[in-house]
Parts: C-alpha cells; structure tokens; sequence
C-alpha cells in the first residue's frame, strides 16, 4: 500500500472535476438542492442500482412530496410504495426518521451530528446529502467509492479492514472548493469507469496517479472480503383458504428482515420433515389452527445478501381454530383480487401472480 503523493493532490481534483463535467451522469436527484429529494434518492441508491431506483424515486416523490407527507404517512403506504426495492429497513427508517425530523422543527438538519442522529443516517449517507444539498466539505465512503480509493492507493487488505485509511483519503482528496461536484463525480468514477471488473484505466482521470493502474494491479483490487458460505433454507409455505374463498394472510413483525411487511404463513423445514409436515406444524405454533395440506402450487426460489430460500408453496384447506397473530404482528382473511393492496415481499409477489392465473386456483369445493 502507497501512500497518496501529496503533489498529486491538485492535479487529481482538477483531472477529476473536469471529467465529471464532460462525462458526469444526468441523474434526476441532481437537478435539485431540496435535501429531502437527495435523503430519499441515497437511501434508495444504498443497495440499488440507479436505473431501477429512477421511477421508484420519482414515484415516491409524488406521493411523499415532502417530509411532513412522508411522516403523516401509514407504514403500510411506504411499505407499499418501497415494493420491490429491498431492503426493507430503509423504507421503515426513512419513515421513522421523516417523524424524527417533524419533532425538531421539520427541516432536514444542516449538520453531521444532527443527521447522523436520524434512523437509518450513517456517515456516508449524512456526507452525500449534505455535500449535494449544502455543498458541504464532507467526504463519502459507499462500495463505489472505497473500490476506486482501494485502488488509487494500492490497498493490501479488504476494504472493510481498512475503513480509517479510506475515510482519510477520501477527505484528503474531496475539494473544498467544490465538494458537491467532486463527491457526485467519484461515485460517477465508480460506477462508470473503475468498475469491479476490468476497470477502464485508460479513460480514467486519474490513471497518472493511480498505483494500482502503474502496477498492472487493477483487476486484482480490491483485496476480496473473506465470506462465509451462503446457506439455502427450505421453506414451507402455506396458501389457506376457508370456505368462502378467502385466502389467510399475516403481517411480520417490525423487527429484523422484512419487518412490517404482509406474507403467507409457513416457516423453515426440519431436518427429516416433509413439506407438508412442516406447513401442518408451522401453521400450528404461527396461527393456532388445524389445516389440511394440499396440493403444490409453486416453487420460489430467491436469493438474499447472506442467505438463499426456497419457497415450497402448497394450496391448504383451514379446518378447525380461530386463527391467531401468535408469531406476527396481525393476520387477515382476503379475497385472491384484494392481495395488491398489501405490500409483499417479491418472492410473495410470484405466489400471488401464481394465484392470480385460475387454472392454479383451487376446485371450488376443496384446496387440493
Ligand atoms: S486508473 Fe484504473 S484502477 Fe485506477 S482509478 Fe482509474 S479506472 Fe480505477
């Protein structure tokens, strides 16, 4: 690992703003200066690609246009409204922290400290929106930018063990002039140029100061993260109806993955357990019901960052017991048309698709 050459300093401020000028990327959160547009759209881009964030951000924009409307909101709306995006936390923190702001007078707070202090505001994110709104010297650190630094340096470890030096630098290297373009124009770096793969040195502004690129290093950098190997989980899932062609759903609860959010029953499949035996006793321990277990009606498989499902879903017929949030926040009895008005995880998506094509219904008289 270098150290930054600190006569480059200048020279590399300069290449790289006059890159951005020509080569910076129309984004529609960079046409304003509202620091709530610009919150929302780094809350969106945390785990998100930007072309799939640009309708769901202009979406939010017209039914959330504000802070106060987002904090007035139901969950349920924001919920609805992040369908889709992933990632759930951050459409529930940006929710709780649209009300933490309408507790201290209704402005987006103009300091580090203050934003930090909202839910969901980490370093990076408080720098973003307070360099784009304010043109504030604050430097970032997202994957995009720790991988063109790790770069520029040389770093001889994964970027997660070097987190001090990258800050260092990043600051070191933000233009105090003009920290807004400078920040907009890394990220642009990142994402355009200093790919993860097969980076384009030789369009790159900063190629006459980048160790890795005078080293041939940069298809080996970043030094990769140690991970643990992904584990896939069997999930059985129950689909219940009662005799008036009723379909019985529950709410999550608030706390961990998918929290607030509205899914079918059923849970992880024991060691030597069937499918269905493993719907007839989650459904017993979850809802406090007795159900008869029918036919298949589809197989989902989804990948999230650190584990794989995959949903084993069968048509189920309710038998006997009142039904009971025992391991949710609430449940309710919907007709198959009435589902699209309850925020679903994606994978929950396709069994409603699924659903919705009749030949995959259920015989009037029975489930299975
Ligand atoms: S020269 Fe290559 S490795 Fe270095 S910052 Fe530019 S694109 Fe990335």
């Amino acid at each position: 690992m270098q150290i930054f050459d600190p006569q480059l300093l200048i020279p590399a401020r300069t290449a790289l703003l006059s890159w951005y000028a020509q080569q910076g990327r129309d984004l529609p959160w960079r046409k304003t200066r509202d620091p709530y547009a610009i919150w929302v759209s780094e809350i969106m881009l945390q785990q998100t690609q930007v072309k799939t964030v640009i309708p769901y951000y202009e979406r939010w924009l017209a039914q959330f246009p504000s802070i106060a409307a987002l904090a007035a909101a139901d969950q349920q709306q924001v919920l609805k409204a992040w369908q889709g995006l992933g990632y759930y936390a951050r459409a529930r923190n940006l929710h709780r922290a649209a009300q933490q702001v309408m507790q201290i007078g209704g402005q987006f707070p103009a300091d580090l400290k203050s934003a930090m202090a909202l839910a969901g505001i980490g370093r990076t994110t408080a720098g973003g929106i307070l360099s784009a709104a304010f043109n504030q010297p604050l430097p970032i650190l997202d994957g995009n930018v720790k991988r063109v630094l790790s770069r520029l340096m040389a770093l001889d470890k994964p970027p997660s063990k070097a987190l001090p030096q990258l800050w260092q630098l990043s600051q070191t290297l933000l233009d105090p002039v003009q920290p807004r373009d400078f920040n907009q124009a890394i990220m642009d770096l990142g994402a355009t140029v200093c790919k993860p793969k097969q980076p384009a040195c030789l369009l790159c502004p900063w190629n006459f100061c980048c160790i890795a690129h005078q080293t041939q290093m940069q298809n080996n950098l970043p030094v990769s993260e140690t991970r643990a190997p992904v584990p896939h989980k069997q999930i059985g899932v129950a689909v219940i109806w009662n005799d008036q062609r009723q379909i019985l759903i529950d709410r999550r609860r608030q706390e961990g993955l998918l929290g607030g959010l509205w899914e079918f029953p059923g849970g992880k499949i024991e060691p030597n357990e069937t499918v269905e035996q493993c719907i007839q006793r989650e459904i017993k321990e979850e809802l406090g019901i007795e159900i008869e277990v029918g036919e298949h009606l589809i197989t989902i498989n989804h990948a999230y960052t650190h584990f794989h499902v995959t949903l084993n879903v069968h048509h189920c017929r309710h038998l006997s017991g009142n039904p009971q949030p025992l391991e949710s926040d609430e449940i309710r009895w919907v007709e198959v048309n009435q589902l699209e008005q309850f925020a679903f995880p994606v994978a929950n998506v396709k069994i409603i698709q699924a659903l919705s094509q009749p030949a995959l219904q259920p015989p009037e008289s029975a489930p299975n």
